[in-house]
């Protein structure tokens, strides 16, 4: 299985796909964390892309791009893979629909997690507080991050209405109600 998340910040699609990688045993690709690594790990693009990451900018697509074209080669994609933080922009779906016709697959299902912004930028204002947050949890890269997404990724959602592979379910439960419509959501896709 296939499958792309999408969702603002904070709506819980790490969460989410940490959970259909155990159900599914499929790769959990999230761009976001592969960028950390790379910044901790110092290599070139983490360290250019580190300032990117802390205004709440997103990384040149091309950057991007060829991360994942690189990574759905690796085998334990081989069974599929739950992309979250990608594509993040319309070149990005382009690009993502090239690689995929490519290697002559396909998405599955393109799975949209609804949320209410306002409450979410209080949960994200939360994980700043608690300690636990990230370089990139600040308010002002918070409202930087929305906007982000508000002009950058939502346009995606007509994207992948257009493509008839999106599912919607509703981000405002509790993380295993949102599981379970998730479910319910991707055994509709398989029928
Ligand atoms: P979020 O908490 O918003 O889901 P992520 O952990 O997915 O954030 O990503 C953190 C940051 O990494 C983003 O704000 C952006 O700067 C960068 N990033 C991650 N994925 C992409 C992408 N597909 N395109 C451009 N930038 C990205």
């Amino acid at each position: 299985m296939r499958l792309v998340l999408l969702g603002p910040p904070g709506a819980g699609k790490g969460t989410q796909a940490a959970l259909l990688t155990e159900r599914y045993r499929i790769a959990h690709l999230s761009t976001g964390d592969m960028l950390r690594a790379a910044r901790a790990a110092k290599t070139p693009v983490g360290l250019r892309a580190a300032e990117i990451m802390d205004r709440g900018d997103l990384v040149p697509d091309a950057v991007m791009i060829e991360i994942i074209s690189d990574r759905i080669n690796e085998p334990d994609c081989a069974n599929g893979f739950i992309l979250d933080g990608f594509p993040r922009t319309i070149p990005q779906a382009e690009a993502l629909e090239q690689l995929l016709a490519d290697r002559e697959i396909a998405l599955d299902a393109v799975v949209r997690i609804v949320v209410d912004e306002a409450i979410l930028l209080d949960r994200i204002v939360m994980r700043a507080e608690s300690g636990e947050g990230r370089a990139d949890d600040k308010a002002e890269t918070l409202k930087n991050r929305l906007e982000v997404y508000r002009t950058q990724t939502a346009p995606l959602i007509d994207f992948y209405k257009s493509h008839g592979t999106l599912r919607e379910v509703d981000g405002m439960q509790s993380i295993e109600d949102v599981a379970a419509s998730m479910d319910e959501a991707l055994r509709v896709e398989a029928t």
